[in-house]
């Protein structure tokens, strides 16, 4: 059996979308159709290699999707034939079947655990987590990561408590779940900074007390203005050095500093240490350390309650055979988020 799929072939270059054939399922591993799937920072950084030489090409890539399950290999209790899922790279219930192996011209292409810059798709199981079939397959896809990691950045991680103040650096992307993580969480004020006039305005409509815009060489300055004190937590998004080392500064004396973005593998921080010794924390964030099968259904539900609508936070759409198009326009900055169907 053959399926559609955009492959990784060279860092830095196009993806190439060609007929890849479906290996069969083994133990803990799911057939699933890709309704629809959104492109994340992390596959431009995958593509550009951001973390180090990419020693898996070729490779399928994409790990943020809404699907439909068409099979089940031995071992999966969590999920039927038929059900609807959210695929997600964070393992949830069920078994770790690790990575996959399709065939592209006569060789082997790999797959890590999840995939879904495809028509068809072998998971493992432990990436996939029911949910209810009315579902709109885009807020399926949102519920993948960026929901459960920007709502877990604030409660795992930054452990936000009502009434601290929350600065977030970047909130496309990932950042808008974030930006609505600090909302529903009772921060106060919530501050949201980018370079981009949309994503301030979304900021807003969610909740955000105040917006920056980036392009204002002293935003950081404002931003300490508008608190009158150093923040509690401050979020970067952008992984670039210059703009983290601006969100350590922003930190109080026992302000939480995370890093969302991943910084390239070959560049550094520039910072005086001294502030750890006294109480600032400076991390990163693992996926907001969520825990994806415990954490979406609650999510569908709050959202649900409160009528909170995710229909804006999708600006671009494209079909399977344009993602180059929609990695452009994620390059670009411009997108709050790019989703792709794949037929
Ligand atoms: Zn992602």
């Amino acid at each position: 059996m053959k399926t559609r799929a955009a492959i990784l072939h060279q860092t830095g270059a196009d993806l190439i979308v060609d007929e890849v054939e479906i290996p069969g399922l083994g133990y803990g591993q799911a057939l699933v159709r890709i309704l629809t799937t959104r492109i994340c920072g992390s596959q431009i950084g995958e593509i550009d290699a951001v973390k180090g030489p990419d020693r898996y090409l070729p490779h399928l890539i994409g790990h943020e999707a809404t699907v439909e399950i068409l099979e089940l290999g031995p071992g999966i209790k969590h999920l039927k034939t038929g059900d609807r899922a959210v695929a997600h790279w964070r393992p949830g219930e069920g078994v770790d079947a690790g990575g996959t192996r399709y065939r592209w011209k006569g060789a082997d292409c790999n797959a890590g655990p999840i995939t879904t810059f495809q028509e068809i798709a072998v998971i493992s199981g432990n990436r996939l987590t029911p949910i209810p079939r009315d579902t709109d397959p885009e807020l399926g896809a949102l519920m993948a990561d960026t929901l459960t990691t920007g709502f877990g950045v604030i409660h795992h991680e930054a452990r936000v408590k009502i009434g601290e103040s929350v600065v977030i650096i970047g909130c496309g992307g990932i950042g808008s779940g974030v930006v609505l993580g600090a909302v529903l969480a009772g921060a106060h004020p919530v501050v949201a900074v980018d370079l981009h006039d949309n994503k301030l305005a979304l900021a807003k409509k969610m909740g955000a007390t105040e917006t920056f815009s980036a392009k204002d060489p002293a935003w950081a300055e404002k931003v300490r203005a508008f608190l009158g004190h150093p923040a509690d937590v401050v979020m970067d998004g952008t992984g670039q050095p210059a703009v983290l080392e601006q969100a350590y500064e922003l930190c109080g004396p026992k302000g939480r500093c995370i890093g969302i973005g991943v910084m390239r593998h070959d560049r550094k921080l520039s910072i005086n240490t001294l502030p750890l010794h006294l109480g600032r924390v400076l991390t990163g964030s693992e996926g907001g350390s969520s825990q994806p099968h415990r954490e979406i259904s609650k999510y569908l539900r709050i959202l649900a309650d409160r009528k909170i609508s995710t229909k804006e936070w999708v600006t671009h759409r494209c079909t399977l055979a344009e993602i180059n198009q929609g990695i452009r326009w994620m390059r670009s900055g411009e997108p709050i988020h790019v989703m792709v169907r794949p037929a």
